[in-house]
This record gives C-alpha cells, structure tokens and sequence, in this order.
C-alpha cells in the first residue's frame, strides 16, 4: 500500500489517502489544544502513545465484537484506518462527574453515577460543538434514530469493557468521548481515536489525573503522565 498525498489536518492527526480508495491513514502529531482551540501547546510523545493506545484498545474492542476502523498499525505514529464518513455527534460516556459536567450543572468531581451518562454534542467548530440530545440530532439529520439506538449500544458496550481493562492497569475511567463513522456498506463503525486526549483517567488508589487535565489545568508533569498510562496498559 502506498502512501498518497494528505487530505486533512485536524489538531491532533493529519489524514494522508493511499492508493487503496477505501483506505486512508491516519499520523498523529504531538499538539495539543484545549478550550476551543484558544490554548494550543506540545506533549512531546504523544503522538507516539495516542497511537499505539488507540490500535490496542480497538483491536480489543473487535475482539469483543465491536466493529472499529483500525485495519494496521504501520509505525509508532502511523496507521491505517478504514476511509468513513464521521457522523457529526461527539458521543460522551460519564461513569464519574467531572469538567463540564461539574461546571454546567454546579456539582463537585468526582461523584460516581449508579448508571453511565450518556451525552452527545453536535461536532461544529463554528458553533463550538452545542450539547444536544437524541431528538436534535435526527431532527437536524445527523443520523437515524436507529443508527443513535446502535451508537449508543456500543458506547455503552464500548464503556464497560474499557473500565474493566482499565481497573486492571490501576485506573478509573471517569468519562471519554468517541466518534463514530459509517462505511460505503452503511456499517456504524467506531472511529477516531481512545486515549489520554480523549478520555479522564484517574489513578485508582490516589485519584491521580493521568490525562489530558494535566495540560488544560496547567498541573504539571503532562508527558509524564501519558507516559505512565503507556507503560500501565501497554508495557512500555
Ligand atoms: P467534558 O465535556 O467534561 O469537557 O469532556 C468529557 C470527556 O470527553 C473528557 O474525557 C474529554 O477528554 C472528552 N472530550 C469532550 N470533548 C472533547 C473534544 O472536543 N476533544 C477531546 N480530545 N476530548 C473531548
């Protein structure tokens, strides 16, 4: 397979076609951003975890049934995905209340729910990705009421089964959000990307936050952390 020229940058990931047209690959880059783009720096190396931690988890997940886009990883920062088209919704699963959970609804971190939260969020930059529920998203088309009953069974699916790998390498799963495309076939298929960007990991002992909090909060020690959950569930 060869690689061809590069079709989009996002902020974390650049997209590049390849001669296969239902394939496309995937390089993930070390910037990072928070609140909306407005704070922008580098976590050197994270390219690097974000993609191998993404691979692992999905293949994980194939194993249990849940279809995903990865097809081979090509290089620490490389990989080959199935070519989709995103559905526009940021699917976000809380076990734990947290960030904007906590601030919109005035509650303290760290309130564990008795059943998982699920929310979406339009994916808009324009309009700063607004909340919106299951009824606004078929209202405005963004999928189907029956794509969002399946989206939402394999988030939930998708939810228990990273808690469990998770409380083995020693961290709660607070909350993580997914995106999911669809194929030429019209199979809902998990997309993007599972990891400390995207997810709040806690230590489970000491509560420790092993994520992306690290640099939105200015805490300190951001690499270290994305190092430590890399050696916690990948060994090294
Ligand atoms: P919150 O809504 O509290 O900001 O985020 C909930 C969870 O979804 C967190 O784990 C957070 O990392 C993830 N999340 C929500 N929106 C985004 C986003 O636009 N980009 C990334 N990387 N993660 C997000």
């Amino acid at each position: 397979m060869e690689k061809r020229e590069q079709l989009y940058e996002g902020k974390a990931k650049k997209v590049f076609a390849t001669d296969i047209p239902e394939l496309i690959i995937v390089s993930y880059k070390d910037d990072a951003t928070a609140f909306d783009g407005k704070k922008r720096g580098t976590i050197t190396g994270k390219g690097i975890i974000n993609n191998r931690m993404t691979n692992y988890l999905m293949r994980k997940l194939e194993e249990l049934g849940i279809p995903t886009h990865y097809v081979k990883e090509l290089n620490e920062r490389e990989t080959v995905v199935k070519k989709v088209h995103i559905i526009p919704l940021e699917v976000i699963v809380r076990n734990i209340s947290a960030g904007h959970f906590a601030s919109r609804y005035g509650v303290e971190e760290g309130i564990i729910f008795e059943e998982p939260v699920v929310e979406y969020s339009y994916k808009n930059d324009e309009l700063h990705d607004p909340l919106l529920n299951e009824d606004h998203a078929i209202a405005l088309k963004l999928t189907t009421k029956e794509e969002l009953g399946i989206i939402r069974d394999f988030a939930l699916r998708i939810n228990n089964a990273l808690k469990a790998i998770l409380l083995e390498a020693g961290v709660t799963l607070v909350d993580f959000k997914l995106e999911f495309g669809k194929t030429p076939d019209g199979t809902i298929v998990l997309a993007d990307e599972i990891s400390p960007d995207t997810c709040r990991f806690w230590d489970s002992k000491s509560g420790e936050k092993l994520d992306k909090d690290r640099f939105r909060r200015d805490l300190g020690n951001v690499e270290g952390a994305y190092a430590e959950m890399s050696r916690r569930l990948l060994g090294s």
